[in-house]
C-alpha cells in the first residue's frame, strides 16, 4: 500500500510515520509513507499557497493550484493499468471516520490525504479533485495533520503483517460490532484487586463465552446504539435481555 499526504508541515508526518507500529509497517516494506509539502508546487517566486477570501471576510484560503499541481506530479508516473487512488480531503465538514471505513480503505492499494490549514480550501478543490472527504469528529483542529494521522494509523495497524499478533485486531472494539472486553494482566492481584476467576481457569471456551458477555454488557453500558448495528446471535440476544432485566 501507498501513502501519500500533502501538507504543509512534513515534519508533523515524519515523527509519526517512523514510530511504533507504522514505522516497523514502513520498515518491513507493508506500506510506504510518504510526506509531500505542496507549498513546493505553489509555481510562484514567494511560495504562497493561500489568499484572501473572495466576498470578504477573515482568515486564509488554500489556493487550488499548488494542491492541484501536487496531486498531479504524484499521480503522473503511475502506470496506466495501476488502480486510481483515493484523493482524501480532511475536513470538519466530511463524513464522520469510523472504523468500517477504515477497514475499506485498508483495502486499496493507495490513498493522497490533503491537509488544510487556516480558514479552508477553496471549493473548487472539494468539486473537482477529490473523492473522499473525511472529519475525525465534530471539533475543529488548527490543520489536517492530526486527523490524516489518526487515519493512516487505524488503516495500516489493518495491513496483513502490520501488527505482532495478527489476531488483536479482529477483536478490537468495532470490527466486531461491539465494544471489546476488559483485559487484565500479571499480577493476579493487585493492592487487593483481583483478576476475575474465570480468567486463571485456563479453560478457552468458558473464557471466550466471558469476554463475549463482557463486551455484550460494555457495550449496552457505554454505546448501546452500537447494539441497534452489530451481528448478534440468539444466545448474544438472550444475554442482552438477561442484562437489561438485571439493570432495571
Ligand atoms: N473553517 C473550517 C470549517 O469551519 O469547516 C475549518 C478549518 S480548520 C481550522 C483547518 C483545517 O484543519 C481543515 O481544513 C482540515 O484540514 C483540518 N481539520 C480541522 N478539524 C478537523 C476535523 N474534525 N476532521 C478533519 N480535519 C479537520
Amino acid at each position: 500500500m501507498r501513502i501519500d499526504v500533502l501538507t504543509l508541515f512534513p515534519e508533523m508526518c515524519e515523527g509519526v510515520f517512523g514510530t511504533s507500529i507504522l514505522g516497523k509497517a514502513r520498515d518491513k516494506g507493508i506500506v510506504s509513507l510518504n510526506a509531500v509539502n505542496f507549498r513546493d508546487f505553489s509555481g510562484n517566486k514567494h511560495n504562497t499557497v493561500d489568499d484572501t477570501p473572495y466576498g470578504g471576510g477573515g482568515g486564509m484560503v488554500l489556493k487550488p493550484d499548488p494542491i492541484f499541481a501536487a496531486v498531479e506530479h504524484l499521480l503522473s508516473p503511475l502506470p496506466a493499468e495501476e488502480v486510481k487512488p483515493r484523493i482524501i480531503l480532511m475536513c470538519p465538514q466530511g463524513k464522520t471516520y469510523t472504523q468500517k471505513i477504515a477497514e475499506e480503505l485498508a483495502q486499496e492499494q493507495h490513498l493522497i490525504f490533503i491537509c488544510g490549514h487556516y480558514e479552508g480550501y477553496d471549493e473548487r478543490i472539494r468539486e473537482h479533485l477529490v473523492t473522499d472527504e473525511l472529519s475525525i469528529g465534530d471539533y475543529v483542529l488548527t490543520g489536517g495533520e492530526l486527523p490524516a494521522m489518526t487515519v493512516i494509523d487505524s488503516i495500516v495497524r489493518l495491513q496483513p503483517g502490520a501488527l505482532g499478533n495478527e489476531t488483536s485486531a479482529v477483536s478490537d472494539s468495532f470490527s466486531t460490532g461491539l465494544l471489546e472486553y476488559p483485559h487484565y494482566t500479571r499480577p493476579a492481584e493487585f493492592r487487593g484487586w483481583k483478576v476475575p476467576d474465570m480468567l486463571l481457569s485456563g479453560h478457552h471456551a468458558n473464557i471466550d463465552v466471558w469476554r463475549r458477555e463482557q463486551a455484550l454488557q460494555r457495550t449496552l453500558e457505554r454505546r448501546p446504539d452500537l447494539l441497534e448495528t452489530a451481528e448478534l446471535t440468539p444466545k448474544d440476544k438472550q444475554i442482552l435481555e438477561r442484562l437489561k432485566g438485571s439493570r432495571s
